[in-house]
């Protein structure tokens, strides 16, 4: 049932009202604990599964309180701050006829084992009974407040920057414009309504889904633009010219500034972020974790080794000062300090982040079993191989560039994506590959 980020589906094929009931139950069952938190993005459906979540968990005699519309962020600092278990009812970017729950435990992201206890629990329907009650409670203005607390407010305030907020009618619209105006920033909002529909643009932060926002930025002449996913736990940004920023290049200024902060400059990344990451974090002082893919991997991996800082390259960033869980808000409230502090531009500050260039291939094949181990072969035999990683899928490493190939796990496709420090040498190393798993 459980995927990498909690159970997900479409709307009215597995994920119904009954299957929320259940899931109220089982967590109830499951849990310790007398009370779970529960919150929701904007999607249409979120209210009926909320509703119905709560009646299962309520029916095991658990408290449960309703937080209404809330970025999945907040409800895990709310939960992280009380020790509650907590429950979202979110897809994230998913397109708008997707919708799944998501368990957090004490401000964590359920692991794997405590999934497969949960689900086992689901399906063997031996639940609690009891007699729960169901409360309201708002918990934004805490929340808001704890992510003021991480920041100079008071040089924000003077900087009178203008940002371009484009929540996409994701939950970061409940968050993003008003915490930035409560610390005097000038906010030009797009898609910062509430809308289930997600009619202005796809959930998904991208360069595709960002000229609205680049227009604005030009338009408004702003100092820095950002776009929100689904659920708010993710933030991309454009820079005051209205480009485009990749994610890891976003990450890897983040680990250049937060790093200094702290004694312990370990970062955690997934295999899958460019080297750039790599070089900040050198640059800052501090050493670089790899990671399988995924933010609850990183997230577990960052809490292992008592990380600071982590993320991975789609504009999911984790500062654990605030908490160990990406935070969309969190990560505009760094951005717009750092502008604020060091009083340069977006661009300026990305120029002390190395470009590298990035070739993505998405492979169909037959057996993905077969195409790694054509993968493999390739590595092995190819003498520019300098070193080989199997953290997940298989990294290898040549002088100045990396090809990473992964199977994926949902379909029968292969991603190779390559490095290199121009584009012709990436596009020269994905394709070896390419053509080593195809036989072509
Ligand atoms: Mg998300």
């Amino acid at each position: 049932m459980f995927g990498t980020n909690g159970v997900r589906g479409i709307v009215g094929e597995t994920i119904t009202a009954s299957f929320a009931r259940r899931m109220g139950q089982a967590v109830g069952t499951w849990m310790e604990g007398d009370t779970v938190l529960l919150g929701r993005d904007a999607r249409d459906s979120g209210p009926a599964l909320a509703q119905a979540f709560a009646e299962g968990a309520m029916s095991t005699g658990k408290t449960v309180i309703d937080l209404g519309l809330c970025p999945t962020p907040a409800v895990q600092w709310a939960s992280m701050s009380r020790g509650h278990v907590a429950a979202v009812v979110t897809a994230s970017h998913n397109p708008p006829e997707y919708n799944g729950i998501k368990i957090i435990r004490a401000g964590v992201e359920t692991t794997p084992d405590e999934e497969d206890a949960l689900e086992a629990c689901y399906h063997q329907g031996d639940f609690a009974s009891g007699t729960g009650s169901l409360q309201t409670e708002d918990v934004l203005d805490a929340y808001l407040a704890a992510i003021t607390d991480h920041v100079d407010a008071r040089a924000i305030r003077a900087a009178t920057l203008r940002v371009v907020v484009d929540a996409g009618g994701g939950a970061g619209c409940v968050v993003v414009p008003r915490w930035l105006a409560s610390v005097g920033v000038d906010v030009v909002p797009i898609s910062c309504e509430p809308d289930g529909a997600f009619s202005d643009r796809p959930s998904e932060p991208s360069e595709a889904n960002a000229a609205a926002c680049m227009a604005a930025i030009r338009q408004y002449n702003a100092d820095l633009g950002v776009l929100l996913d689904g659920d708010g736990d993710r933030a991309v940004f454009v820079d005051e010219n209205g480009d485009y920023i990749w994610g890891d290049r976003a990450l890897a200024l983040a680990a250049l500034h937060e790093l200094p902060r702290h004694e312990n400059r370990l970062a955690c990344t997934a295999v899958s972020s460019s080297t750039c990451v790599e070089d900040a974090v050198t640059s800052a002082g501090g050493e670089l974790v790899w990671t399988p893919v995924g933010s609850p991997v990183v997230a577990r991996e960052m809490a292992r080794r008592g990380a600071p800082f982590g993320g991975e390259d789609n504009g999911g960033m984790m500062f654990a000062r605030h908490m160990i869980g990406k935070d969309g808000l969190m990560t505009t409230a760094f951005m717009v300090e750092l502008l604020a502090t060091t009083g340069k531009s977006m661009s300026t500050l990305l120029d002390d982040v190395p470009r590298y260039a990035l070739s993505k291939h998405k492979v169909r094949v037959q057996d993905p079993d077969r195409a790694m181990a054509a993968a493999e072969q390739q590595a092995s035999q190819d003498d520019g191989v300098v070193r080989v990683d199997t953290i997940d899928g298989l990294k290898a490493y040549y002088e100045g560039g990396w090809v990473l190939i992964r199977p994926s796990g949902t379909e029968p496709v292969v991603r190779v994506q390559a490095e290199a420090a121009d584009e012709g040498s990436a596009q020269a190393l994905a394709r070896k590959f390419v053509k080593a798993i195809t036989g072509l």
